[in-house]
């Protein structure tokens, strides 16, 4: 959607393809970090963005067995946007696509799932898809997979993702948040078992955290053992999880970290999850995927617009946008195995010195902020607006 609105507002004409009805899914995240709003900020869209419901973060903090630990101030970054947003993605994606349609050349097509390349000559030079009204072909100088961690795209042009690996899978649930809820923490870690908690009006999107393949054993043990494992690790849902009617209510998300190798062939090209899924880890994968987009529409839209676009411009995406991906997924990995994978196979958390020290000195604070907030290599708009909203 980003892609496509930039791509729109440079003078393009862009097709955005989405397989839902809506953007009315659960699994996004709905983390929008100084790097996104800085982005908003240089498209002058932070204002009115922000006019949209949504919770700003200054300082952020986890709970360790009993213990709050601070990680992260994001009041002293570089830039305009100085806290974390939490935001539904489907308000943030409905915000874009709003602000997008106002730009001649965007074509936002719901309901319409990507089948297939469509390759001429060696080169790919357009999609099938499948739309409300059956199946149709859309030519383009250029395909953008950015069809997420199961990119149906990338599984049809014959691209194979090189899998990292990841401990756990997420059961994604919903539970009542009360008015002195505000100062609740975003996780919480006791042994054996992790909770993430996002706040969203009258409810908590929760995350309950399982080893890779260990949801089928949860539910093997019954729902009523499941909610009294959530009232263990967070105690302030006590009397709240009869929420959860049944298994209906769990969503169970599995969490993949890979990615490609090489990211296009002449007229493709992939961004986002479908070149490199991000796990959960620091809330960093939404935020990565708009980078991505940002790099592509600042490297490609001038050769798209002289119809001049060869593998080598596509060559410049993945060169720009390879490295942020490798650091960050290197970081999650070693969280996966340093933190989650020790404290899912039930040894009691403990936050090490460095933890701890973070935890005492503000001052520290500042640098997962940094590291997590702007992530390595933040992009920003080298476009010009070409069509009048
Ligand atoms: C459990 C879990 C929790 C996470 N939490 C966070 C978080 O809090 N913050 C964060 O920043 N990241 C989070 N992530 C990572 C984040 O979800 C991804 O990195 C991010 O969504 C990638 O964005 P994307 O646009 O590349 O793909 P996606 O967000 O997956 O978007 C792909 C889009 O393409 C559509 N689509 C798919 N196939 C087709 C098709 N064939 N035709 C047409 N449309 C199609 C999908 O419906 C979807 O709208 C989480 C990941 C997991 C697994």
């Amino acid at each position: 959607m980003m892609l496509g609105y930039l791509l729109a507002r440079a003078g393009l004409d862009v097709a955005v393809l989405e397989k839902h009805p809506d953007f009315l899914r659960d699994f996004r995240g709905d983390t929008v970090h100084p790097s996104t709003l800085n982005v908003m900020d240089e498209l002058g869209l932070y204002d009115e963005f922000l006019q949209r419901p949504h919770y700003a973060l200054d300082r952020i903090f986890g709970v360790v067995g009993d213990e709050p630990i601070h990680i992260g101030d994001f009041r002293h970054l570089p830039g305009r946007a100085k806290c974390l947003v939490i935001m539904p993605q489907w308000d943030f994606l409905d915000f874009l696509a709003d602000k997008a349609r106002a730009f001649g050349g965007f074509d936002l097509r719901m309901r319409t799932e990507a089948l297939d390349v469509i390759r001429d000559g060696g080169r790919v030079v357009g999609v099938k898809a499948r739309g409300p009204d059956g199946e149709l072909e859309i030519r383009a100088p250029l395909v953008v997979g950015a069809d997420g961690r199961h990119s149906i795209l990338r599984e049809k042009a014959g691209f194979v993702p090189e899998d990292l690996g990841a401990p756990m899978d997420v059961m994604w649930l919903r539970l009542p948040r009360n008015p002195e809820d505000e100062a609740a923490p975003l996780g919480r870690l006791v042994a054996g078992k992790m909770l993430v908690m996002i706040p969203r009006g009258d409810y908590f999107q929760c995350g309950y955290i399982v080893r890779k393949g260990g949801a089928q054993a949860v539910e093997a043990a019954g729902l009523e053992a499941f909610k009294r494992s959530i009232e263990e690790i967070a105690p302030l849902f006590r009397g709240r999880t009869d929420a959860v009617r049944s298994w209906d209510d769990v969503k169970l998300l599995t969490v993949a970290v890979d990615r490609l190798k090489t990211w296009f062939e002449p007229g493709l090209l992939f961004i986002g999850d479908a070149a490199h899924a991000m796990s959960p880890v620091g809330g960093v994968g939404i935020n990565l995927a708009i980078q991505d987009a940002v790099a592509t529409a600042n490297l490609l839209a001038a050769p798209l617009r002289s119809g001049r676009l060869d593998a080598a411009d596509l060559a410049r995406v993945q060169r720009r946008r390879e490295w942020p991906a490798k650091v960050t997924q290197a970081v999650q990995v070693f969280v996966h195995e340093h933190v989650i994978a020790p404290v899912l196979a039930g040894e009691p958390p403990r936050p090490g010195w460095p933890v701890r020290l973070l935890d005492r000195v503000e001052l520290l604070q500042r640098l997962p902020a940094r590291a997590v907030g702007l992530g390595v290599r933040p992009e920003h708009v080298h476009l010009p607006l070409a069509r009048a909203a």
